[in-house]
């Protein structure tokens, strides 16, 4: 593993390319579910962990373990397993670490699926879960209790991109023997690095930016080689919630843009948020590229989050019928829950990606009826201002 490049951009090209003996200049897709063996012998040592090598698809393959390595080398950590979606990465984090009686501390403010994950399947094999505010770290630490064994967060969160000191809250993991793990979907590698900053898990869903392209479903965890390489590995091996190689190949391909991508993001992102600022049927704008933003302090080039990020999310006044209105004018904009695309997509979440959530929860975590996410693509800044302009009377 050609691992000692020091820059991100090279190490996103240039680690841990899969070959066959053909000279490809570009990775492989390896097709195949299984591998063969030399000999009776040889598929005897692979098997009992004598020889290494691939035996099955579900365990291992090249290109998927391209993407793994790759991807573990730009996080910063030891290990890397590739799951077939972001949801499957935190399902295997579950089924690999925790065990019935076992608690998870939880943000409020979490991907709609991760919450009913924890609350309704989690829970039937008792692993309960209890949630405070993202940001108050008192609260934290006054719910940690002697069972918790994980910590878990999104920074930012969805939607309301609210942010947490990550350091000081795997300090605070750590003194009660518990993990934190972090779902780096909104940053990637490029932005924001939490195993640096003391996490021992992050989390993946590879659909979103590491695609960075809308087309394929993925996921990963990275961490250390004892959690991850063998506890998740196990998982993954066992139960078979393994990524696709086609996948890990488009991944791969995602993973050499990346960088460019997210900081081209984040400039749009930061037009957008600024623009929307000064339109007075705009309420409220949650970046945290800008100075209004409570946690902006962590945004910056030697701070937890290097720039502000894709997603913005703004309130507008007149609640459901107004946001649905904005949202019904645009003509580009695509209407779709997805996020980390090229192309600019608009969300309400308070019907869509949160409906699932009582009234009571969702005003528990801030999702109030006039809300608007906008993860903003590559096209034109203008022509994406454009288009909502129509839908906020300007
Ligand atoms: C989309 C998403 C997930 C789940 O990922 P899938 O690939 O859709 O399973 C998890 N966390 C966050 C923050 C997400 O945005």
């Amino acid at each position: 593993m050609n691992d000692d490049y020091s820059s991100f951009a090279t190490q996103s090209i240039r680690v841990s390319r899969p070959r066959t003996y053909e000279g490809e200049h570009n990775e492989p897709i390896f097709t195949t579910s299984s591998f063969v063996f030399k000999s009776a012998a040889d598929a005897a040592a692979r098997f009992a962990g004598e020889q290494p090598g691939n035996i099955y698809a579900r365990f291992t393959n090249p290109t998927v373990q391209a993407f793994e390595q790759r991807l573990a080398v730009l996080e910063g950590g030891e290990s890397c397993i590739a799951t077939a979606s972001g949801m499957a990465a935190i399902l295997a984090m579950g089924l690999g670490l925790l065990k019935a009686g076992d608690r998870i501390l939880a943000s409020r403010s979490l991907f709609g699926s991760t919450t009913l994950l924890f609350d309704k399947y989690f829970a039937k094999f008792g692993v309960m879960t209890d949630y405070v505010p993202l940001a108050d770290l008192n609260a934290w630490a006054a719910a940690i209790r002697p069972e918790t064994r994980l910590l878990f967060i999104e920074t930012p969160s969805n939607p309301l991109t609210e942010m947490m000191a990550i350091a000081p809250l795997a300090d605070l993991a750590h003194a009660h023997g518990c993990l934190l793990a972090v779902d780096n979907c909104f940053c990637t590698p490029a932005l924001q690095k939490p195993l640096a900053l003391g996490a021992d898990l992050v989390i993946h869903s590879a659909t979103k930016y590491l695609d960075g392209h809308g087309r394929c479903l993925g996921g990963a965890v990275v961490g250390n080689k004892k959690y991850v390489g063998e506890e998740l590995y196990g998982v993954i091996r066992t139960a078979g919630p393994s990524m696709s190689p086609f996948n890990a190949w488009v991944f791969l391909s995602g993973l050499e843009t990346l960088e460019l991508r997210m900081m081209a993001h984040s400039a749009a992102a930061l037009q957008l948020a600024q623009w929307l600022e000064q339109q007075p049927a705009v309420l409220a704008v949650h970046y945290p590229g800008l100075p209004s933003h409570p946690q902006h302090h962590l945004i910056g080039d030697n701070q937890q989050q290097r720039t502000g990020g894709g997603i913005v999310t703004f309130e507008v006044a007149g609640g459901k019928d107004a946001a649905w209105r904005v949202i019904d004018a645009t003509h580009m904009l695509s209407i779709t829950a997805n996020l980390g695309d090229t192309k600019t997509t608009i969300t309400h979440p308070a019907t869509t990606t949160h409906g699932r959530l009582t009234p009571e929860a969702r005003a528990a975590a801030g999702i109030s009826d006039g809300l608007i996410r906008v993860a903003v693509g590559l096209e034109n800044v203008a022509d994406i201002q454009a288009d909502l302009a129509r839908g906020l009377g300007v």
